[in-house]
């Protein structure tokens, strides 16, 4: 043991350090572990196999081997990577679409018209594409609530390789086909499970885990049935668009007895939106111990309302937040996210003390991660977690005095502070360049792609009439 880390405020070391890679010292800390709200000025080193070695006040004292690159953040703050609880990553292909509808209508302009036009290679292009963009926006860890338009099994499952390829960490709920017969599902499922297990076996796999994006519900029930015995059958948490458009809701809340009866109501398994609850729903979701995703943005754009977290977390419904797919959020930016969710709460509750940054901050870290059942890999900054994290630079831009860093990061932050994004202790965005893949290229390709897409619909549109 390396017993200079157990001076001052040290949170923990380990007594190997062999294979250190990445030192930043100097940078005021905010982990966002259980119990750690307070900042310190201190260090992070992470080993090269991307996990968080040692964090601690003060300067790091153990031995360093020569490889080691240090990192001085003197004047910036460290912070975990955000989490992001509900995504559909391609949807960066396709912004600022159907800006004026709610989403049934929204569904119709993209997903019922250009969705049913998808060539080869387009879920790959627009889902790498997604993934980039998020991590450019400082989301280290993306649950991947993936989507079957029209197409093939080979086409859909790109999104799933495109992925794989990337260092962006992620959970893949998968969207299996509910039009064909149950044994049918089985076997496409049992094919995913080994393609995420050849994906997660890989050194340094950025999968965490696989999941059940569930559909069922929207109009084939004895399939919700067949998708959660296979979630149970697998041992893997499921997750559900739910109660999202406002002039829906009646319909949606007599559906609540259908999920009940599937057995949908557990640990593990979360709701993306979940806005327009009753007393019922919320205190049998508490009682089941499932979860929901909060999604500012998007239920803002979409016009969808504004879910009763604080009610929620009072009850003991875990909370996550998302960016969700960006042609409903536009951009995938969880500062944006944080500060549109606690500033509606506030205008709502009329109450400034109805959310606080840290708060927020947390639900989109932690909260995330607890909901997509990856709280022991990602989420806060501790020793044997992932190294997923981002150093801010409050002066550029020029934010102000630096009073409150969380305070600071949820009212005045925006990505543009964003200095460096790391995944598993390896420098992944510098200054807005991700560094893996060319943007500039990837942006191309898509638009390209997208441009295609539409000629398609225009030509069979054309000729329909
Ligand atoms: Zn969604």
């Amino acid at each position: 043991m390396n017993t200079r880390c157990l001076a001052g405020l040290a949170l923990a070391c380990l007594p190997a350090l062999g294979s250190a890679q990445v030192l930043v010292e100097n940078a005021t800390i905010l982990t966002l572990a259980e119990g750690q709200d307070t900042p310190f000025t201190g260090y992070l080193l992470a080993t090269s196999d991307g996990a968080i070695a040692a964090i601690g006040a003060g300067e790091y004292q153990g031995e360093l081997p020569i490889a080691t690159s240090v990192v001085d953040a003197q004047g910036k703050l460290l912070v975990p990577g955000f989490v992001s609880a509900h995504n559909h990553l391609w949807q960066t292909a396709f912004r600022g679409l159907a800006i004026d509808d709610v989403l049934y209508p929204w569904l119709q302009a993209l997903h019922w018209t250009y969705g049913d036009n998808f060539s080869d290679g387009d879920f790959y292009w627009f889902t790498l594409h997604g993934a980039m963009d998020q991590l450019a926006h400082g989301i280290t860890t993306t649950y991947s609530h993936s989507q079957r338009l029209g197409g093939s099994e080979e086409q859909y499952l790109e999104s799933l390789t495109a992925e794989a390829g990337f260092s962006q960490h992620f959970v893949f709920s998968y969207n299996g086909n509910v039009n064909q017969a149950p044994a049918a599902y089985r076997k496409d499922f049992a094919a995913f499970m080994a393609k995420s297990e050849a994906i997660m076996a890989a050194p340094g796999s950025s999968m965490l885990a696989p999941a059940v994006h569930s559909v069922g519900l929207h109009g084939n029930l004895p399939m919700l049935k067949v998708e959660m015995e296979v979630a149970a059958e697998y041992g893997l948490g499921a997750q559900f668009h739910y109660l999202e458009q406002f002039s829906r809701r009646a319909e949606d809340r007599a559906e609540w007895p259908d999920l009940m009866a599937a057995g949908a109501v557990r640990k593990g398994n979360s709701f993306a939106h979940f806005i327009h609850t009753t007393d019922e729903i919320r205190d049998d979701t508490a009682a089941g111990g499932a979860g929901m995703s909060w999604n500012p943005l998007s239920n803002g754009r979409l016009a969808s309302g504004l879910a009763d977290i604080p009610d929620y977390l009072a009850r003991g419904i875990p909370v996550g937040m998302g960016v969700d797919g960006a042609a409903s959020a536009d951009i995938g930016d969880p500062f944006e996210n944080m500060r549109m969710g606690m500033y509606a709460l506030r205008m709502q509750h009329k109450d400034a003390k109805i959310m606080s940054p840290l708060q927020v901050m947390k639900l989109h870290t932690m909260g995330s991660a607890g909901v997509m059942g990856v709280a022991d890999k990602v989420g806060s900054l501790e020793v044997g977690k992932r190294a997923d994290f981002l150093i801010l630079d409050p002066d550029s831009p020029a934010t102000g005095a630096l009073f409150y860093p969380a305070a600071h990061i949820v009212a005045t932050m925006s990505a543009d502070n964003i200095d460096a994004v790391y995944v598993d202790g390896k420098l992944r965005v510098n200054n807005g360049e991700v560094l893996e893949q060319d943007m500039d290229l990837v942006q191309q390709e898509v638009e390209r792609r997208v441009a295609a897409i539409v000629a398609r619909e225009n030509a069979s549109k054309s000729g329909e009439s």
